[in-house]
């Protein structure tokens, strides 16, 4: 089947698939992923098949490492220790990786979810909990996605427009 193996060679190897998995559960499972660029990638396990492929599993571009310091990314450790599912890239030098993916959700304890229904799944649970923040502080919303943004905030937490403080004119 699989195996970790954080020595392996991952180089020639390309994105293949992005998956939406709770980062945590990667560390609870693994123990800490291998230290990548600290810019656009901040972790990556390594996994090996029985015939010597090579499967990456990182983020990419979701942190404070690559965006800087601002409310919605969040730090590497933020990110690593995330609860919530998050897009986790999936990379090989082989042009499938959908075996090793739905054996990587099965050694997470998680049901395989195709990304695009896991999408959806983590935009509402995130829109929900934007709401539940915000819906009893503002009567303002967002003129792009409609979701509750508080006066003393200059973007809208939801969709990332820029709306500028106070009233909207
Ligand atoms: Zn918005």
């Amino acid at each position: 089947m699989f195996r970790l193996d954080l020595s392996a060679n991952e180089e020639a190897t390309h994105w293949l698939d992005t998956v939406w998995l709770p980062p945590a559960r990667l560390v609870e499972k693994f123990g800490p992923p291998r230290e990548g660029d600290f810019h656009r990638i901040t972790g990556c396990f390594l996994f090996l098949d029985d015939a010597g492929h090579v499967f990456t599993v990182y983020d990419y571009k979701a942190t404070t490492a690559f965006w800087g310091l601002g409310e919605n990314y969040p730090t590497p450790e933020q990110f690593w220790s995330s609860q919530e599912a998050d897009e986790i890239h999936i990379g090989a030098k082989i042009d499938s990786a959908e075996e090793f993916v739905k054996w990587l959700f099965d050694q997470c304890g998680l049901e395989y979810v195709p990304p695009n229904v896991a999408r959806e799944r983590a935009e509402k649970q995130r829109r929900d909990a934007i709401v539940a923040t915000y819906a009893s502080k503002t009567e303002r919303c967002c003129p792009q996605c409609g979701a509750p943004c508080p006066e003393y905030r200059k973007t809208c937490r939801s969709c990332g427009f820029e709306i500028g403080r106070g009233n909207i004119s």
